[in-house]
C-alpha cells in the first residue's frame, strides 16, 4: 500500500539544488505502522554523489567563513521559524516513517526548538569571549576561533530531526559547511529540513543533504580528507567504525552512541514519582531512545510492590499506530528493529527471566511492527538483557539489598549514557551522584530528561568527542587559533 509522501520530489539536496542520484537507485521509506506500506522513493546515493555534495560545501565554504555570526544568526532564527510554523506537518512525517506517537514528535520538534534557539543565543557570546584576550607591553595575544571547514553529520532514525538540528545548527552558526546524511528509515524527515533551510534562504552549498545506506555513503564521508569532522549519532558498533576510519585523516569525531541506561528505586523513594519515571523513560518511543530507561534496578523492600504496579501500568497502555491520537505507544521502526528486539526477548527467557508482562502480541494490530511494553524479571548482570542494548521497549529487572549493590550494578556494563536514582535521602543522593559512570546523572528526574545548557554525551563506550549541547556543542566546530600580534 502507498501513502503519497509529498507532492514535492524527494530527491538529493546539493549546492541548492534538487537533483537525484547519479546512480538512479532508489529505496522506500516503510511506514512501520504498515508493513509493506511506502511513502515515497528516496535516492540511493553513491560516492559520486557524496564528492558533489563536498564539492558544494567547500566552494560555499569560502564565502559562508566569512559571512558576521550576526548574518548566520539571522538565517538560523529564520529556519527555526519555519520550524515552529511547521510543527505539526513535519511531526506527522516524523510520526509516519518513524512510528512514533504524534505526541512524542511534537516533543521531538519542540526539543530542537528549544536546542535550537540556546544555540542561536548562545552564539555570539561564545565567540566573543574577552577572556581569550590579553597582552605584555605592545604584544596582544588572543585566541581566535575559526569554522573547521566541510563537515559531515550522520543522525538515526529514533530522533530523525532532533538529532540533525543539535549538529547542524551549531555547525552553521560557527561558520561551517554541512554533508547531512540522514538514517535509511527516516530520510523524509532530513529531506523536509533541507527544503527549510532553502526557505530560510541559506546560501547554496551550506547545507546539503544526502540519502542513502551508511555502509554506501556514509563511510564514504568518514574516509574523505576534505570533510574536517564527523558529528555522529548511532550505535557503538558503527561508533567504533567510525572512530578507527576517521583516524586514517585525523578527521575529528564528537560520537553520541548507545546505552544501557539503569534506574535504581532505593526503599525510601516516591515510588509513584518512580513508577511513571520507569514508564515514561522507559516506553517513549518504544524505548527506542538512546536515554531510554532498560535496567530497572530495585531495592528489594520495595520491589514486590514496585512490581505489581509497572506490570499493571505496562498491560495497560495502548498499542498502535501513532497517528491516533489514542495511541500511548507506537511500532518499532522498523523490520529488522522488531526482528532484533523480538529475538532479544527470546533470548532472555531462554536464559531465565521471566516475562512478566509484554511478550504476546496476539492482541495487536498485525500491520505493523508492534511489539506490547514488556517487563522483563529475575534478570540477572550475566544476561544479554542486562549487558546489551536491546534499543525497544523492554525493562530489564533486578533486585538490590543496598546502594553499594544498587551501585555496582548500575556500573557493571560497558556503556555510561545516562543514569537515575529515586531517593528521599540527600547524603543517597550525592553518593550515587559521585559515583555512577554515566554522562548524566538524575535524582528524581527520569533517565530521558535533558537540558540544553547542560553536556548531552556519554562516557565509556556511550560516546567520545566533545558532548553535544551546552558550550561544548559550538566548541566542537571550530578550531582556535593562537594569534600573536605586535603592530609597529
Ligand atoms: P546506526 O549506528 O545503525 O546508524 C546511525 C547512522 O549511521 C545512520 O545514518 C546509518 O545509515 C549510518 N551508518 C551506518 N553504518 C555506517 C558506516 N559504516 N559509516 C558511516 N555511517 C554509517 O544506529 P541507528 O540504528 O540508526 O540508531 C540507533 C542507535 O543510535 C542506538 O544505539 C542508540 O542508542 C543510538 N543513539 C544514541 C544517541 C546519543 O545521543 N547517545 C541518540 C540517539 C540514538
Amino acid at each position: 500500500m502507498t501513502v503519497p509522501a509529498t507532492d514535492n520530489n524527494l530527491d538529493n539536496f546539493i549546492g541548492g539544488r534538487w537533483i537525484p542520484s547519479q546512480s538512479g537507485a532508489t529505496f522506500t521509506d516503510e511506514n512501520p505502522a504498515l508493513r509493506g506500506s511506502s511513502l515515497g522513493s528516496f535516492q540511493s546515493s553513491t560516492a559520486d554523489d557524496v564528492a558533489c555534495a563536498i564539492d558544494a560545501a567547500a566552494d560555499a565554504f569560502r564565502s559562508w567563513r566569512q559571512t558576521s555570526i550576526a548574518h548566520r544568526q539571522q538565517l538560523v532564527a529564520a529556519f527555526l521559524n519555519l520550524l515552529k510554523e511547521s510543527r505539526e506537518e513535519i511531526a506527522r512525517i516524523v510520526t509516519l516513517e518513524n512510528g512514533k506517537t504524534m505526541r512524542e514528535s511534537r516533543a521531538e520538534v519542540d526539543s530542537a526548538l528549544i536546542e535550537g534557539g540556546y544555540h542561536l543565543q548562545h552564539a555570539a557570546a561564545f565567540f566573543d569571549d574577552g577572556s581569550r584576550r590579553t597582552s605584555i607591553g605592545n604584544l596582544t595575544m588572543w585566541v581566535k576561533l575559526e569554522p573547521v571547514g566541510v563537515v559531515g553529520i550522520i543522525s538515526p532514525w529514533n530522533f530523525p530531526m532532533n538529532v540533525m538540528c543539535r549538529k547542524t545548527l551549531p555547525a552553521l552558526l560557527t561558520g561551517n559547511t554541512v554533508v547531512f546524511k540522514p538514517a535509511t528509515f527516516t530520510p523524509w524527515s532530513g529531506i523536509y529540513m533541507a527544503r527549510l533551510f532553502e526557505k530560510a534562504g541559506l546560501p547554496p552549498g551550506v547545507f546539503n543533504c544526502v540519502t542513502g545506506l551508511g555502509s554506501a555513503i556514509g563511510n564514504v564521508m568518514v574516509d574523505s580528507p576534505r570533510i574536517r569532522a564527523i558529528s555522529f549519532t548511532g550505535s557503538t558498533s558503527v561508533g567504533k567504525t567510525i572512530q578507527a576510519r576517521a583516524a586514517a585523516n585525523l578527521t575529528r569525531t564528537q560520537l553520541e552512541l548507545g546505552g544501557k541506561n539503569a534506574l535504581i528505586v532505593m526503599d525510601d523513594a516516591d515510588v509513584g514519582l518512580a513508577l511513571d519515571a520507569a514508564i515514561t523513560a522507559g516506553f517513549s518511543n518504544a524505548g527506542q531512545w538512546c536515554t531510554s530507561t532498560s535496567r530497572v534496578l530495585l531495592h528489594r523492600n520495595i520491589a514486590a510492590t514496585f512490581l505489581a504496579s509497572l506490570i499493571a501500568r505496562a498491560d495497560a497502555m495502548v498499542v498502535g499506530d501513532g497517528l491516533l491520537e489514542s495511541t500511548e505507544m507506537g511500532p518499532v521502526a522498523g523490520q529488522r528493529q522488531y526482528e532484533d528486539v523480538s529475538r532479544a526477548i527470546r533470548q532472555a527467557t531462554s536464559e531465565g527471566a521471566q516475562l512478566a508482562a509484554g511478550g504476546d502480541t496476539s492482541t495487536l494490530p498485525t500491520d505493523g511492527y508492534f511489539l506490547r511494553p514488556t517487563v522483563l524479571t529475575n534478570v540477572t548482570p550475566q544476561m544479554g538483557a542486562f549487558r546489551e542494548e536491546i534499543f525497544g521497549p523492554v525493562l530489564a529487572v533486578c533486585e538490590f539489598d543496598s546502594l553499594d549493590d544498587a551501585l555496582e550494578l548500575a556500573n557493571d556494563s560497558m556503556y555510561g549514557l545516562s543514569s537515575a536514582i529515586y531517593t528521599t535521602d540527600a547524603a543517597t543522593a550525592r553518593v550515587y551522584i559521585d559515583s555512577i559512570e554515566a554522562g548524566l546523572a538524575h535524582v528524581n528526574v527520569h533517565t530521558g530528561y535533558k537540558e540544553p545548557s547542560l553536556p548531552f554525551g556519554g562516557i565509556k563506550q556511550s560516546g567520545a568527542g566533545l558532548p553535544e549541547n551546552s558550550e561544548t556543542g559550538l566548541e566542537f566546530f571550530v578550531d582556535r587559533k593562537a594569534v600573536y600580534e605586535r603592530l609597529p
